[in-house]
């Protein structure tokens, strides 16, 4: 039987703002597919965003939803986690969002551990401000802002996450929807901060300059530039040289921040007598 995504939508907040071919669709319907796999009632879950075109994912999911401010969207939620840890806490986020305005939320987001999911929307470009070169534009990559090419080197979000302490870190594309479903259903599973990647696109600002002629055409080229963690243990070097690494990428467990502070509370009480 099809799956029924309008059971999980806001109908009245549609039809959605996202261009025709844009990447976060395919992300949404990972994600709610995740939920319903993990069977979780509307009510637990809260999903919180920033600013930014895939921060208008949770005005459409008929759950508990916060819209914040550009790059803010990790201390918003990490505040209502501590006031109310029964909620899965899960934040969507764009590239700029996440590690440009928000990098620093981003970093000790990791190294806290509290127990949310951030899906970062990659698709290397701010979209909804008009295309300017973001953390992850690749080397020479035409944007608004660097239109003779861009000279920056990019972020690995996968690297940073795992150095500044993230428990759970994944990364998928929107050509493997399969894999994009599972390791959002793993990293919601986790207990501790879970970050996943998803490369994706953005055809009107990014694809359109960058010479990726068609939507289809951006998501085919992440087969090539990809391989998965299972496959590349068994291949040899020269075949995953220069490829990203799909799948899960680091997985350690760490005691939970909000766990550890009320415990830290409760001796303090018992101290006091
Ligand atoms: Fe998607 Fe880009 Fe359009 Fe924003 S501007 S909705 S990211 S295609
Ligand atoms: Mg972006």
């Amino acid at each position: 039987m099809a799956f029924d995504y309008f059971k999980y939508l806001r109908t009245e907040n549609l039809p959605h703002i996202w261009c025709p071919g844009c990447g976060h669709g395919i992300v949404l319907k990972a994600l709610l597919r995740s939920i319903d796999e993990l069977k979780l009632l509307k009510n637990e879950l809260c999903l919180v965003s920033g600013i930014g075109c895939a921060s208008r994912l949770p005005g459409y999911v008929d759950v508990n939803t916060l819209h914040t401010t550009h790059g803010r969207a990790i201390p918003f939620a990490s505040g209502l986690k501590l006031v109310k840890p029964e909620l899965k806490m899960i934040i969507t986020s764009g590239d700029g969002d996440a590690v440009a305005i928000g990098g620093n939320h981003f970093i000790h987001g990791c190294r806290r551990n509290l127990d949310m999911t951030l899906i970062i929307f990659n698709n290397l470009i701010y979209g909804m401000t008009g295309g300017q070169q973001s953390p992850t534009t690749p080397t020479g990559r035409i944007s608004t802002t660097t239109p003779l090419g861009n000279p920056n080197y990019p972020f690995d979000f996968a690297e940073l996450a795992k150095a500044a302490g993230a428990t759970f870190v994944a990364r998928a594309t929107t050509y493997h929807v399969r894999l994009l479903q599972r390791v959002i259903t793993e990293a919601i599973g986790h207990k501790g901060f879970s970050v996943v990647e998803v490369l994706e696109d953005c055809p009107t600002q990014y694809g359109r300059r960058n010479k990726l002629r068609t939507p289809a055409q951006m998501i085919e080229r992440y087969k090539d530039l990809t391989v998965s963690v299972e496959a590349a243990d068994s291949l040899p070097i020269e075949d995953i040289r220069g490829k990203l690494l799909i799948g899960v990428l680091h997985h350690v467990e760490r005691p939970e921040f909000g766990e550890q502070y009320q415990r830290i509370i409760d001796e303090a009480r018992r101290a006091a007598g």
